[in-house]
């Protein structure tokens, strides 16, 4: 039962929190900041992670989770597949990836994914999460042609397909117009013509060159991975970011991660956020520079009204949702590192939610989080826990242990318990209605929409 807390106003729980016993008084201005509606800086981050009152920091953040959607928890039901697990690249933090030859290394054809995508459907799947590792060899058109054979295969179903990474390297095989912007956007029209729906958020781990060259050399750096965000949402894709913290990086380069992804968000949504009436405000970025902030989670928060862009309103797409990531030593060339802490994680989602006041979204990814610590979570900045997946590999541990699931009852009763109503939502937030394996998606007012 949510206690009498949670049955307040955003705004009055806001008047009421500094007054709770134990509540650290360094706070109060973030309590100030959060109530007008403005943007959070890197010192007000850094007391975020350094008071040892997590539990205002959680709060805070549930505040603002309640501001934007009040009492609703959102879940999915898809179905992730990771085609192949070859890769060209050897990323420390990663115990998923494998060279030709090695022990455990796998593809999958064509056929295969297309079978698999079938059984998901079947079962009542609105998405399709798919990624791999950078394959050696396989070529560009093969790319496009399981886009095409999953989008005549299953229609109804979203695919949500290949992180950043993995669109610059098909940038590479796919030799046009160079690995530069251009090329990216390209590929990813021409990967959108065949079918992608939107970006997954992987492959961003920490922006920050130090940590890049100590744990994933070689792989894409920051401005390239942003780069691909920003050639998606351009091109009217919408994505999602992650964050996968708790190795080598410092909670200081955690924030700048931060303030990069609500920066270049800014840029993102600027234009639409002018000519809707979003007020923007001056805001000094990660460089000190002073840009236009558009901030969604202030007093006049989008919910009920959710003014964010939709095809109607604007061609752009968007970040959707910070995902972080803790990361797992198991398995990987890092195993000597302990990986965070349970408050740890708990902290640094609920840091998420207050400093990305642009992204509408946090999702408590509960097959990385467990589920008992995500359902914690959605009373700390998170009103998403992601879906009954059925596979995941990537940097959990190998060998027996990855294959996790959990129902759709499973899932609807945690979002009971933490006091909000569950939802289940197709990719792009909509709700889903449903009997049985039939389902279709519809508006907020609950009508029917087309996919
Ligand atoms: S994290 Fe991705 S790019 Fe790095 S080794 Fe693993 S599969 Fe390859």
């Amino acid at each position: 039962m949510p206690d009498a807390l949670h049955r307040r106003t955003p705004q009055s729980r806001l008047e009421r929190l500094p007054l709770l016993p134990g509540f650290d008084p360094r706070l109060a201005p973030i309590v100030d900041r959060v109530r007008d509606g403005t943007r959070l800086s890197r010192e007000d981050g850094r007391l975020l992670f350094s008071t040892p009152d997590v539990h205002s920091v959680c709060a805070l953040a549930d505040i603002v989770r309640d501001r934007l959607h009040g009492d609703v928890g959102y879940y999915n039901v898809n179905r992730h597949i990771n085609y192949s697990n070859l890769c060209a690249l050897s990323c420390r933090f990663c115990a998923f990836h494998r060279k030709r030859g090695q022990d455990g290394a796998y593809e999958m054809t064509i056929d295969e994914i297309r079978a698999e995508a079938l059984k998901a459907a079947d079962a009542g799947a609105t998405e399709l999460h798919i990624v791999g590792g950078l394959h050696p060899w396989l070529p560009f058109q093969w790319y496009l042609d399981l886009l095409s054979t999953l989008r005549d295969a299953v229609p109804q179903v979203h695919l949500k397909a290949f992180t950043a990474v993995e669109i610059v390297h098909l940038t590479r095989i796919a030799k046009r117009g160079g690995e530069g912007y251009d090329g990216i956007r390209s590929v990813l029209s021409d990967l959108r013509d065949a079918g992608l729906g939107s970006l997954p958020g992987g492959g961003a781990e920490v922006f920050d060159d130090r940590v890049h060259d100590e744990v994933f050399k070689g792989k894409i750096r920051s401005e390239r991975w942003l780069d691909v965000h920003r050639a998606a949402h351009e091109i009217g894709l919408r994505s999602n970011a992650t964050m996968l913290y708790g190795h080598v990086e410092t909670r200081d380069e955690r924030l700048t991660h931060l303030m990069l992804l609500r920066e270049q968000q800014d840029r993102t949504l600027r234009a639409w956020a002018t000519g809707s009436g979003v007020p923007l405000q001056s805001h000094p970025g990660h460089d000190g520079e002073v840009r236009d902030a558009v901030i969604l989670t202030g007093p006049g928060a989008p919910h009920p009204a959710r003014p964010l862009p939709t095809p109607a309103t604007s061609r752009t797409g968007y970040f959707q949702t910070i995902i972080p990531l803790p990361f797992f030593p198991d398995g990987s060339a890092l195993q000597h590192l302990p990986g965070p802490t349970g408050l740890e994680n708990l902290r640094t989602l609920a840091i998420a939610r207050l400093m990305l006041d642009n992204f509408p979204h946090v999702k408590a990814f509960w097959i990385m989080q467990s589920l008992r610590m995500a359902q914690v979570m959605l009373r700390s900045g998170a009103d998403d826990l992601d879906g009954t997946v059925v596979w995941y590999d990537i940097t959990k541990l190998g060998g027996q242990t990855t294959h996790q699931e959990a129902g759709v009852a499973d899932l609807r009763r945690a979002i009971r318990e933490a006091g909000l109503q569950p939802v289940e939502r197709d990719t792009l937030y909509r709700p889903v209605r449903r009997e049985g394996a039939r389902w279709h998606s519809t508006d907020h007012a609950g009508l029917a929409v087309a996919r």
